[in-house]
């Protein structure tokens, strides 16, 4: 038997997955271990195209005996593979790392929700006590504590209420797809009168849009309704209490992920818009006391060295905390950061995060990272 390290990939032909192969091989992150790729549906096909690496033809992702032999599996899957295989996995006595961006195993005691520049020591002692299951975050939650780490640290959070921006690709490849058919579909019906020589009329144009919003011929297999040129303020399934699955995680994932002695609550409304990639938020944070600005500002910058602080003028604003100037980008820029006239400690500001990156794939390839080094 080798003692070569064997990790198992799932699910990385989807967004968050894909985005990871970029990121891992711009990284090295294929060195020091045997790569092998799994897939539900295309077995025995080519797997991804890996620069100076022989990768075997793709393997089944249910077969149990082979990823049992794995030391570590990475799913980017999505809930229900991790529902259906990791319990079976573990049953047979699989006692690997289980890397994983889905939701599934988030809440479990025996996981622990990875977002290391923010909770590192917890990822460290968990697998000091022989944690073996992690999970990516909320790519909001994690997006937000990315963002706000300095205030936390500070203890200066008294509450969070957030709403937020969310692009198509949070719901994976089919919807961003999906979007931009639906824009190319939303320019067709205006191409031939954007054309005409007497120039074009602003309400012929919005007249010949909504009549394709409102009518039935525009692609909405996957989201229900058109999101381009709309929005949807409502992201997954309702929980009891009127909110949506989505705002549900804001509390509960953002105080495992900090292991908060009392309860922060995190609460506001989940809306899906037009952006192909980066989720946007703005928050009001009611914070424990009346700090100044310049502190505050500190507190955020110094968190982690992707913190980027945008002044609060029209031209940085709109050059730098949108979706189109961050995606692709490691960057988390936070801005429009101001005291609320409702009172002195109450503080609003705006972050945008490439969803894929800090909110999905990153904290992933990272945490392959930590637990490569724990396997010998
Ligand atoms: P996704 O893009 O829908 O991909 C999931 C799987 O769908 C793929 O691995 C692939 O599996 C299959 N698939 C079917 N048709 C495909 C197509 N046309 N293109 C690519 N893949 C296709 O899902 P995802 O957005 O990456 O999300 C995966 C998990 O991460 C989910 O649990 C999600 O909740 C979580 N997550 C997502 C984000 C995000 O921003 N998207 C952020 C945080 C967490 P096979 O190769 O096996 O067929």
């Amino acid at each position: 038997m080798s003692n070569t390290i064997r990790v198992g990939f799932v699910g990385w032909r989807g967004m968050v997955g894909s985005v990871l192969l970029d990121r891992m091989t711009a990284e090295n992150g294929f060195d020091g271990y045997e790569p092998l790729f799994f897939t539900t549906s295309q077995v025995g096909q080519r797997g991804p195209y890996l620069s100076g690496i022989n990768v075997p033809p793709l393997k089944d992702a249910f077969n149990i005996d082979e990823l049992k032999e794995l030391d570590i599996i990475v799913s980017c899957q999505g809930g229900d593979y991790t529902n259906e295989v990791h319990p079976k996995l573990r049953a047979a006595g699989f006692k690997g790392f289980w890397i994983d961006a889905a939701s599934a195993l988030r809440m479990n005691d025996s996981c622990i929700i990875m977002l290391d520049p923010v909770n590192r020591e917890i990822i460290d002692n968990g697998i000091k006590n022989g944690v073996r299951d992690f999970a990516g975050g909320n790519c909001t939650v994690s997006l937000m504590l990315m963002a706000f780490a300095g205030l936390f640290k500070h203890g200066l959070v008294e509450w969070i209420s957030s709403m937020t921006y969310q692009a198509a690709s949070g719901a994976g490849a089919r919807n961003m797809i999906e979007l931009a058919v639906q824009m190319a579909h939303l320019t067709n019906v205006t191409a031939k009168m954007r054309t005409n020589p007497a120039g074009v009329n602003a309400l012929d144009v919005d007249k010949a849009m909504t009549a394709e919003l409102q009518g039935t011929t525009i692609p909405r297999m996957n989201f229900g309704v058109p999101l381009a040129a709309s929005l949807i303020p409502w992201i997954d399934s309702a929980v009891e209490n009127g909110q949506t699955r989505e705002e549900w995680k804001g509390t509960v994932e953002a105080n495992k992920i900090l292991n908060t002695k009392k309860n922060i609550p995190i609460d506001g409304i989940c809306v899906r818009i037009g952006a192909m990639r980066s989720h946007s938020q703005a928050l009001t944070i009611k914070m424990t006391k009346d700090a100044p600005l310049d502190e505050i500002n500190d507190m955020i910058a110094s968190a982690h060295e992707w913190i980027k602080i945008i002044p609060n003028d029209k031209e940085s604003t709109i050059n730098g905390l949108t979706p189109a100037a961050v995606s692709g980008t490691l960057t988390i820029p936070v801005g429009r950061i101001r005291k609320m006239n409702i009172g002195p400690e109450y503080l609003t500001a705006f972050t945008v995060g490439d969803q894929l990156l800090w909110g999905a794939a990153e904290p992933i390839r990272r945490m392959l990272k930590i637990a490569l080094e724990h396997v010998s």
